[in-house]
């Protein structure tokens, strides 16, 4: 007789930018299957190896389940009150010593998918209130927040293409066949490319690879990597000479001044640029003019380059030129049920407002790019690191010249990670922190959220308990609680309280906004109502049920957060919808489209001579996830992703051939791989992915590469040589 039970669980998959809704086959507490929900309303059933290899990563022994310290008697495990105490002692003995920016704080990657993670580390850096902020996302999307704060007023603006009514997706450095979308959450984004197909629509890609998106695509652009910007310049132009303007529906400034400054750019200096003819591009605006719904859409490419904030501008400007921003079809703004407070209109750019002391780079939107964080702790004097918090990120790999950046972090006086694994950055920690397993936490977009291909209102709580070991958000109240008292561990009813005031400020926030449901309401009515369970979720309620879709706490028939809870696979929350004037927040409500600093970057452009010979680009497999994922159990099986790529021309002048072994090197560093040989990439261009280990991609990007504005580093179009090597890769 069989005996076994087992039961269902629903999880969204915190992986990558798909967010596909899972559903989970436990026998007690063992995951035994993992299968994609096709009742999911956002996902509708997508998976991938990734959301397998979830069961694998709960399960893998190298995962980090209890605190760590480090010192001089080595690494050993302690208890979670020495772990804080010792983490509290120790930043808040440095930032007393030294000042509050001797602590800097770094964000990684996974955080964007966490939302207790995403939550707490908010608290922990207010609470830090250090200058020293760096995310990976100036390694990522920084030129497009950048971009986006420039003309909207607002860095979180960047509109997702509306694929479900466009008739011609133009998409530069994307590859959503494998990424399923980044700034963009598209699950199963093959099927949507075949539906735009038999309505008749056309997807274009731009990119120096032919992708598997490419190979979807009724066009491919082989572009030399970091030249998306003269591309954008000569549509713009040759579709503003056949008449073309920025329709008049649209609050504008500054349209002439950018027009002019872009009229310079010519169509056939673009072309060499590019290398792609003249009449490719010439044929790329006719397509796009005679389009009813073009839209264009473009991502990693277009920001780890040398011009990243000026082509993550013209995407826009060219989508305002065609009438596609903000209109269905085109480029729209999602929308997601957790809302925030309307943040004010305002004057002044959340730009440049400090600098690095070294470089001189300044902060975007509240942070300083990585490429200062070595120079910030390597150089003496007021304002130098001596200590890093770091939330699942792994600098160490995933930066420029990252064995420079590895010397630097072994040299502080303190490192506090929180981290499931000993990645090679938590192996510095001196402090480790172990977060949940993906199955310990529930799940919220709650970064990424307004993104989405369509609005879809979804929450999965926890699929299995965390035991004894504080879920994420709990450990950043009580890391920010050692941190205000030296060391001082919360006792239940502190941390409770500390968490019923966060509650109480939002609900206050809410009460104030003239544009949220509870606009007005008496705020201990509301508190009254907010749920008893603890934790960031009720946050998450507040936020829901105060936002457009909310309940507005029983006074309508709306969302909460029990209501998401109870319906797993999802809630549609209404298409996509026009919603410029909500986004701008510039004083005059106006589309700033002559900024200074980009009319400067077109300058730069045009006087910039491209790199000549071989240049690196990036290449992600369905199989990896940056530098997450190695080596957990199923994943990599028999498949070898750690390979260069080179046009068989190119290697065939070298005297390299498929399966050597090569160096790849730079003025900054090098490695040693296997290179593959084929058609795939444009002439004189290098593929490679990142977030390896035995050969990692960084350790070939110069620091002070960067693109200018926005001090993202460039990791695509980076010179480099290739020579054949007899020993084995
Ligand atoms: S595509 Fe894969 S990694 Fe991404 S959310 Fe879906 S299952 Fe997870």
């Amino acid at each position: 007789m069989n005996t076994t039970s087992t039961t269902t669980a629903y999880r969204i998959c915190p992986i990558c930018e798909a967010g596909c809704g899972l559903k989970v086959t436990l026998d007690g507490t063992q995951v035994v299957h993992i299968r994609g929900n096709h009742d999911d309303r956002f996902s509708e059933g997508h998976l991938c190896p990734k959301g397998v290899a979830l069961a694998g990563l709960h399960e893998d022994p190298r995962r980090v389940r209890e605190p760590l310290v480090r010192d001089a008697s080595g690494r050993r495990v302690v208890s979670w009150d020495e772990a804080f105490t010792k983490a509290g002692r120790r930043l808040a003995d440095i930032r007393s010593r030294y000042g509050a920016d001797a602590v800097a704080t770094y964000i990684g990657n996974p955080t964007a998918h966490n939302v207790g993670l995403s939550m707490g580390l908010g608290i922990v850096a207010g609470t830090l209130a250090s200058r020293n902020l760096y995310s990976a996302v100036s390694v990522d999307q920084l030129p497009k927040n950048l971009a986006a704060e420039l003309m909207f007023g607002n860095d979180m603006a960047i509109p997702v293409p509306d694929i479900l009514h466009t008739d011609c997706l133009l998409m530069l450095g994307a590859n959503p066949a494998v990424s399923n979308g980044s700034l963009w959450m598209v699950p199963k984004f093959r099927e949507k490319v075949r539906d735009l197909h038999a309505r008749g629509g056309s997807l274009i890609v731009v990119d120096p690879r032919r992708t598997e998106t490419a190979r979807l695509a009724d066009a491919h652009l082989a572009i030399r990597p970091g030249t998306d910007a003269w591309l954008l310049m000569a549509l713009i132009n040759r579709l503003s000479e056949r008449g073309l303007r920025v329709p008049s529906r649209y609050r504008v400034r500054g349209t002439d001044e950018l027009f002019r400054a872009i009229s310079a750019a010519d169509m056939h200096e673009a072309a060499v640029h590019c290398g792609v003819r003249a009449q490719v591009i010439e044929d790329l605006a006719t397509r796009l003019a005679e389009a009813k719904h073009p839209v264009i859409y473009g991502r990693i490419g277009t920001t780890l380059q040398a011009f990243g904030t000026l082509t993550s501008f013209l995407v826009e400007v060219l989508n305002l030129q065609l009438g596609a921003l903000d209109t269905t079809g085109g480029a729209m703004f999602g929308e997601q049920p957790f809302t925030q407070p309307r943040s004010p209109l305002r004057h002044e750019l959340e730009y440049g407002r400090w600098r690095s002391r070294v470089s001189g780079r300044p902060e975007v939107g509240g942070q300083l790019p990585v490429a200062c964080l070595v120079e910030k702790i390597e150089t003496p004097g007021e304002g130098q690191i001596r200590a890093l918090v770091y939330f699942a990120g792994n600098p160490v790999l995933s930066n420029p010249d990252s064995e420079r950046l590895r010397k630097a972090l072994s040299s502080l006086e303190c490192i506090v990670a929180v981290d499931i694994f000993e990645t090679e950055t938590a192996e510095l920690a001196h402090v480790l922190l172990p977060g949940t397993s993906p199955f310990e936490e529930g799940h919220y977009e709650h970064y990424l959220g307004t993104y989405g291909w369509k609005n879809v209102a979804r929450y999965t709580p926890p699929v299995l308990p965390s035991n004894d070991r504080p879920d994420e958000w709990s450990l950043c109240l009580q890391l920010a609680h050692g941190v205000k008292t030296a060391g001082q561990v919360a006792s239940a009813a502190e941390l409770a309280a500390f968490e019923d005031e966060l509650v109480a400020g939002l609900v206050r926030r809410h009460v104030d906004d003239p544009e949220s449901a509870i606009h007005g309401r008496d705020v201990q009515e509301i508190l009254g109502k907010v749920g008893p369970a603890r934790g960031v979720e009720r946050l998450l309620d507040v936020g829901i049920r105060s936002g457009r879709e909310g309940d507005a706490f029983g006074a309508r028939d709306g969302l909460t957060l029990e209501r998401m809870a109870a319906t797993p696979d999802g809630i549609e929350t209404g298409s996509l919808r026009s919603r410029l004037a909500e986004v701008v927040r510039h004083t005059d409500g106006q589309l700033d489209l002559a900024p200074p600093l980009i009319l400067t970057e077109i300058h730069r452009l045009r006087a910039t001579r491209p790199a000549e010979g071989l240049v690196l680009t990036g290449r992600r497999n369905i199989r990896t996830n940056n530098s997450w994922l190695h080596g957990v159990p199923g994943l990599e099986k028999g498949v070898e992703l750690c390979v260069v790529e080179l046009h068989e021309d190119d290697a065939r002048e070298r005297g390299i051939e498929g399966g050597d072994s090569v160096c790849v090197f730079t003025s900054t560093g090098e490695l040693v791989a296997k290179v593959n040989t084929g058609t795939d990439l444009a002439r004189g261009v290098i593929a490679f992915p990142h977030g390896f280990v035995r050969a990692n991609y960084n350790v070939l990007a110069p620091v002070d590469f960067v693109d200018e504005p926005s001090g993202t580093s460039v990791l695509n179009g980076i010179a480099v040589e290739v020579e054949r090597i007899a020993q084995p890769a």
